[in-house]
């Protein structure tokens, strides 16, 4: 893959920074007036995903000017779903950072060193799902997955989740090595070794890039941000609901799909102002 600047990364988050599902577009308006949007990600043969047709345009010519990596805590598979345009992007990172895809493949190094950190600093993924599995947490988490062995997330009803279950979820997995995240619909219990921003360090280092952009809207998403020379995240989500700043950091003027199309624009400027 050519590409003329190969010094810049841009690393960004793909759900609710760069693809949105209708329950998180926060469009107002009248419909005659909504932007218009391009499919991102088909589930069983209907659409579920979605950018807009400039935010599509704009992440065309950012590809062409950097070295755009997709960061998400989808699994493989379910990252495989998402349809970005241009080639498959040289460097994915998926699972959190549990896995590196190069040229769309898994990198075998990266993976094993993932276990060996895992091993070693985080209590066994048996031990969390147990939590999550529990009898009283039944009455608001209606299913518990495991992501390629390496994290859990459950499929909530939110409204029916006490604050205090939630807080002490929290405690237990911070004495456990892992980190709680809730995103929607979705809590995610993921080890405090299984990093986005490990892999992205990695990227970098591979790359031998000078410089790093990252995007992202989670909890997740925030030491990739820290991390970052330059950060930006959307008016909207978890760290938005945390108060989230940094001095690196620009946060966008709208939310939902049109903060999505409004990154991929500051993402561009900021390029266009190194390059
Ligand atoms: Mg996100």
């Amino acid at each position: 893959m050519s590409e003329p600047r190969p010094t810049t990364l841009v690393a960004c988050d793909l759900d609710r920074t760069l693809i949105y599902s209708p329950r998180a577009f926060w469009l107002e308006g009248d419909d005659a007036d909504a932007p218009g949007m391009v499919v991102s990600e088909l589930y069983r043969g209907e659409p579920i995903s979605f950018m807009t047709r400039a935010a599509e345009t704009l992440l065309q010519q950012l590809r062409l000017e950097s070295v755009f990596v997709p960061v998400t805590t989808r699994t493989i598979i379910q990252y495989q779903r998402v349809q970005l345009p241009g080639p498959t992007p040289a460097y994915a990172v998926t699972s959190n950072g549990g896995v590196l895809l190069v040229d769309g493949e898994p990198d075998a190094a990266w993976s094993a060193s993932v276990r060996r950190r895992l091993a070693e600093q985080s209590a066994p993924i048996a031990e969390v799902t147990a939590l999550l599995e529990s009898r009283a947490a039944a009455a608001w988490i209606t299913k518990v997955n495991n992501a390629e062995n390496l994290f859990v997330y459950a499929i909530l009803d939110r409204p029916a989740m006490p604050d205090a279950w939630l807080a002490s979820l929290e405690a237990t997995c911070r004495e456990l090595g892992w980190t709680v995240s809730v995103q929607g619909r979705k809590l995610y219990c993921v080890p405090q070794s299984v990093t986005k921003h490990a892999a992205v360090a990695e990227v970098r280092r591979r790359t031998g890039a000078s410089t790093v952009l990252a995007a992202g809207d989670s909890l997740l998403d925030q030491g990739m941000l820290e991390a970052a020379d330059l950060a930006f995240r959307p008016a909207h989500g978890e760290l938005d609901e945390a108060g989230f700043v940094g001095g690196n950091l620009t946060i966008t003027g709208s939310r939902g799909i049109l903060a999505g199309e409004e990154l991929l624009r500051l993402l561009g400027a900021a390029l266009g102002r190194l390059g």
